[in-house]
C-alpha cells in the first residue's frame, strides 16, 4: 500500500508522493500532507550504525513508497556525493558542551543544498514514473539563496532546464557573483529591473498562463517549481534530525530514549517542521526551539496564538529569516488542529484575507512540543562574538540567532549537552556581518579579501564555493524589465 498525500485544505484532494512533488502546491492552494507519519522501525543502535546515505534511505523509503528501492538509491548517491566537502555530510560539532549541527557543507554553503540536491533527482524520476515524458522547466524568483542552492541543484540534470529571475539590485554581491557564475548548459539567471515581490509576482503570472502552457506543451515542456513547500524539500531534511541524535548516542552521551532539543533558525518553517516530523516518526526529541530575528512573528505566534503578519518588515544580517508568512507553518496548523483541514482552509483564508488569525485553546495545547524566542541585531552580533572568544569557533549570522536564544531563554533550564544548535549556514556566506561582530575593523571591501581575513580569525580552511567564486567567469549576463519576464522565457525555450 502506498502511502498517499493530501491537500492540508481537503483530504479529498489525493497523491501519491511522486504526483505531490511534480505538483509542488495542491491545485487548492493547500500544501501536500502524508495521510499518516510513518513510524521508525530499526532499533537506535541499528539506526547508529548507519551512513547519511543509508539513513536517507531508511526515511526516504517510508515516505516516497511509489519510488523502488533502485530510484531512491540512485537519487540519493547522486545527491550526497562528493559536492559535500565531508563524506559525513551533515557532521555534529562538539564546542564546548554545546552541539553544533552544521548542514552547510554542500554546493552553495547553506542549509538549502541538504534538499536541493536531491529534489532534481526525485522529480525527474517522478516525471518519468507519471509517464510525463516533458522536459521540466523550473521557474524560480529568489531573493539570493535559494536561486543558487537551486541553480547548483539542477545543473546538468538531463530532462531539465533551471530559469532564475532574481532583483538585478536587491541581492549581495556575493550572492549575485554566485548565481552569474553559475555553470551547466540547463541554467538561466536573469536579473529584473525591479524587486523581489516583482520577480514573485511575474513568475506566478507565468505559471499562471494558459496561451504560454499551450505553446510549452506542443514544445515538450511542462513548469515545476523548487520551492520549499514541497514535499520533495521537506521529507530529505528530516533525516539529519535523526542523524544527529545518533551521532550522541555513539558519544555514549544518551541513555536508552533520553531526549534531546533542537534551536533552528527559522524563516519559512520549513527546517523546524522536518524536526517535528521526526518526533512524530518517533525520534527522542523533547524541546523544538523556533529562533526568529526581529521579524518575530512566529515568536509572537508562539507566545500569544496569534499570528499577523500586519507589522513592520526589518532587513537584517540574517537576510534568509526576513520573513513574514512562513508557508510552511500551514502544515504544523494542520497538525495541530487534530488533521482538521476545513479549520485549516478558514484560518488560511484569514490570513490571505487580512494578514491574521488566531488558533483555539486546544490548538495552543497541542503547540507544547515548542518554544519560540528571537533575537535582536545587536544579541546575534554578540553571539558571534562571545562564541568565538570563549571557544575558537565562529558562527555564520543565522545560527548565531539560534545561538542568542538558547542563551537568553533556555540555558538554566535545558542541558548544553543535550541540546543541537542547527548551523544553517556557513560564515564565509556572510563574511562581512561576520568580521564586523567579532569587533574587527578596517575590513577590507573585496568579498574575497574578507574571506582571506576571516580565514586567519577562524582557523577554518575557505570552502571550495567561495575559492571558485574569486576567478570565476561570468556566464549569465540576461537582465530584463518586469514587463519583459515572459518574452526571456519564450526566448530561452524557443517558442515563439
Ligand atoms: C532558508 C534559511 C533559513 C530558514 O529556513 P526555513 O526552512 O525557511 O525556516 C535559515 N538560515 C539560512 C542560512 C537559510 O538559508
Amino acid at each position: 500500500m502506498n502511502l498517499m498525500y493530501h491537500s492540508t485544505r481537503n483530504k479529498s484532494i489525493k497523491v501519491t508522493a511522486s504526483q505531490a512533488i511534480l505538483q509542488g502546491l495542491s491545485p487548492d492552494g493547500g500544501l501536500f500532507v502524508p495521510e499518516t507519519i510513518p513510524q521508525l522501525s530499526k532499533s537506535v543502535e541499528e539506526l547508529a550504525g548507519m551512513n547519511y546515505r543509508e539513513l536517507a534511505y531508511e526515511v526516504l523509503s517510508k515516505f516516497l513508497t511509489d519510488y523502488s528501492e533502485e530510484e531512491l538509491k540512485d537519487c540519493i548517491n547522486k545527491a550526497y556525493d562528493d559536492k559535500f566537502d565531508t563524506p559525513e555530510i551533515a557532521p555534529l560539532k562538539k564546542v564546548g558542551k554545546m552541539n553544533y549541527l552544521e548542514l552547510f557543507h554542500g554546493a552553495t554553503i547553506a542549509f538549502k543544498d541538504m534538499a536541493l540536491s536531491i529534489l532534481p533527482h526525485l522529480l525527474t524520476k517522478a516525471a518519468r514514473k507519471n509517464n510525463i515524458n516533458d522536459d521540466i522547466v523550473i521557474l524560480t524568483a529568489t531573493s539570493g539563496d535559494t536561486g543558487k542552492a537551486a541553480l547548483a541543484g539542477f545543473a546538468d540534470v538531463k530532462g531539465t532546464k533551471i530559469i532564475v529571475f532574481y532583483p538585478k539590485d536587491g541581492v549581495s554581491r556575493v550572492q549575485e557573483k554566485q548565481m552569474v557564475t553559475q555553470k551547466g548548459d540547463n541554467t538561466y539567471v536573469i536579473g529584473i529591473k525591479g524587486n523581489f515581490d516583482d520577480a514573485q509576482t511575474g513568475v506566478k503570472k507565468i505559471f499562471n498562463d494558459t496561451d504560454l502552457k499551450e505553446k510549452m506543451e506542443k514544445a515538450g515542456y511542462r513548469f515545476s517549481s523548487a520551492n520549499s513547500i514541497n514535499i520533495g524539500r521537506l521529507v530529505p531534511q528530516i533525516v539529519y534530525y535523526i542523524y544527529a541524535y545518533m551521532e550522541i548516542y555513539k558519544r555514549n552521551e544518551l541513555k536508552s530514549g533520553e531526549k534531546i532539543n533542537f534551536v533552528v533558525p527559522t524563516g519559512n518553517f520549513g527546517n523546524i517542521l522536518a524536526a517535528y516530523y521526526a518526533k512524530k516518526m518517533g525520534l527522542p526529541i523533547d524541546k523544538l526551539i523556533c529562533a526568529s530575528n526581529d521579524n518575530k512573528v512566529l515568536y509572537d505566534f508562539f507566545s500569544t496564538g496569534v499570528y499577523d503578519r500586519n507589522r513592520e518588515f526589518f532587513l537584517t544580517i540574517s537576510p534568509s529569516m526576513d520573513i513574514l508568512v512562513s508557508s510552511n507553518l500551514e502544515r504544523l496548523i494542520y497538525h495541530i488542529s487534530g488533521e482538521d483541514t476545513q479549520k485549516t482552509a478558514e484560518l488560511m483564508q484569514a490570513l490571505n484575507n487580512g494578514g491574521r488569525y488566531e488558533i483555539s485553546t486546544d490548538m495552543r495545547t497541542n503547540l507544547k512540543d515548542f518554544c519560540g524566542g528571537y533575537a535582536t541585531i545587536e544579541e546575534t552580533k554578540k553571539a558571534i562574538y562571545e562564541v568565538y572568544k570563549e571557544t575558537g569557533y565562529v558562527m555564520d549570522t543565522h545560527t548565531a540567532v539560534a545561538a542568542a536564544v538558547y542563551e537568553k531563554y533556555f540555558k538554566n533550564d535545558i542541558d548544553p549537552a543535550m541540546t543541537v544548535i542547527v548551523s544553517t549556514a556557513s560564515p564565509y556566506k556572510f563574511s562581512e556581518s561576520v568580521l564586523e561582530a567579532l569587533g574587527i575593523e578596517n575590513i577590507p571591501e573585496d568579498d574575497y579579501e574578507q574571506a582571506k581575513l576571516l580565514r586567519e580569525v577562524s582557523k577554518v580552511p575557505i570552502p571550495g564555493a567561495v575559492e571558485e567564486l574569486n576567478n570565476a567567469k561570468i556566464r549569465h549576463t540576461r537582465v530584463c524589465k518586469v514587463g519583459e519576464m515572459k518574452a526571456q522565457v519564450e526566448n530561452i525555450l524557443k517558442i515563439i
